[in-house]
């Protein structure tokens, strides 16, 4: 068994992390902004030290690759994203191209024999964070193999006319021409010159932690649906109107939501469901409100379960306190399952490393997700302490970090040797 080096990691993820630095112990990082070409520029400098040849493609994400003994054999690709949400943390995404790139390092440094091209890479705009949809340029990627209702969010077309949420005009075709890092469609991540991709990523999530494990085994992300509710009342004056005579929408949604919370709370208990999101018109203090929006968003592996939910969704009385209810369907996706072949890997690479670990599903989306409608793919997680993720408290101890690295070389290296 091979094991990647806790210095090594540790200086990547003090050295990444200073691109963005925001000053208090996390970054903001935008997808193709200056701080995140500077961890590009990082990362092409480490990897070209290693003797990678590096390509980019349209949609500016990297790939790193190291030739195999067999260059005609299809590549394995280990890949994340640079980027991080406002005032993000030091791991989400960038610890998946840090691990990809001390697997290279490794490797190199290590001579160890591999019949693959082997590739890291970084994808473009995972989070959407200045320029929505999240997995935006894996969505772009994989788009010919995602089915119809998750992929119509990301025509290429759509995308380039993203606009900044900063300054609400600038557009991701603006960036993508400006950030010096388009390359050749024909570079993209494709089935037939890669037969695997990897994603290490932090848990985000207090599982493993909670369980004093090192390290999940991911198996899938899971299926979900997302609703509208909308209540409509009727607006009038504050000061004026007797609570009988009113139709309070807001009054009437919060006893919607509860309703809904005691009846999914009934349900299975690995179910998530969350509401964060709430429109009020005209949201005035001296004015009843007459229209109330609200999003439910449900999560579980079964679709057993997920029908249940909508059940009791679509079951929903259409009026509550004088008001009218009704429920709409954003969107729904069904759990994705990780490719079975590569799962085992992870876990045989776990065990023979005889670190603590268990099976995990991710509730969180990752570009993997869309990989794996295109070519077999896996993840590893590692875990994020207290579960915090999306935030400045982000961090996964360096000793984690590295047992991470390690799985995903052997991991890699099993893949190697298949064919
Ligand atoms: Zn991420």
């Amino acid at each position: 068994m091979y094991t990647c080096s806790k210095e090594r990691m540790q200086d990547k993820i003090s050295t990444m992390s200073k691109y963005g630095d925001a000053g208090h112990g996390g970054i903001t990082r935008y997808s193709l902004s200056e701080a995140a070409i500077q961890a590009r520029e990082e990362f092409i400098k480490r990897m070209k030290s290693c003797g990678a040849e590096i390509k980019t493609d349209d949609v500016a994400n990297v790939y790193a690759t190291i030739k195999g003994s067999d260059p005609s054999l299809p590549g394995i690709v280990m890949a994340s994203h640079v980027d991080s949400v406002k005032n993000g943390g030091n791991y989400d995404g960038i610890l998946g191209v840090i691990s990809a790139m001390e697997v290279i390092e490794t490797i190199t440094k290590e001579k160890i024999p591999h019949k693959h091209n082997i590739t890291a890479m970084i994808w473009t705009n995972e989070e959407g964070s200045l320029y929505p949809p999240a997995m935006m340029c894996s969505g772009i990627v994989c788009y010919d193999y995602l089915p119809e209702e998750i992929r119509k969010n990301f025509r290429y077309e759509d995308m380039m006319r993203s606009v900044s949420v900063l300054d609400g005009s600038s557009t991701f075709q603006e960036a993508l021409e400006k950030s010096g890092y388009k390359g050749e469609k024909s570079n993209r991540l494709n089935p037939k010159d890669y037969k695997a991709m990897f994603e290490l990523h932090i848990e985000q999530g207090p599982i493993l932690e909670a369980e004093g494990k090192d390290i999940g085994v991911v198996t899938c992300v899971l299926g979900m649906v997302n609703y509208r509710i909308k209540i409509t009342g009727q607006a009038d004056h504050a000061g004026t109107t007797p609570m009988k005579y009113r139709k309070d929408a807001l009054f009437a949604a919060a006893k919607v939501l509860i309703g809904l919370h005691e009846k999914l709370d009934r349900l299975d208990p690995d179910l998530v469901y969350t509401t964060g999101e709430i429109v009020c018109h005209p949201n005035v203090h001296t004015v009843i409100p007459d229209y109330v929006e609200f999003s439910l968003d449900a999560r579980h592996e079964d679709p057993k379960v997920i029908r249940q939910v909508v059940e009791i969704i679509e079951n929903i009385p259409s009026e509550v306190e004088k008001c009218s209810v009704s429920a709409q369907t954003a969107w729904t996706r069904d759990t994705v399952y990780y490719d079975k072949k590569l799962v085992d890997y992870v876990q045989e690479s776990v065990d023979e490393l005889g670190y603590s670990n268990r099976k995990i599903n991710s509730g969180a989306g990752h570009d993997a997700q869309f990989a794996s409608y295109m070519l077999p793919t896996t993840m590893i997680f590692v875990p994020s302490k207290d579960g915090h993720s999306h935030c400045e408290e982000e961090f996964t101890p360096v000793e984690q970090c590295t047992k991470g690295a390690s799985v995903l070389l052997n991991t890699v290296l099993k893949c190697d040797k298949e064919d």
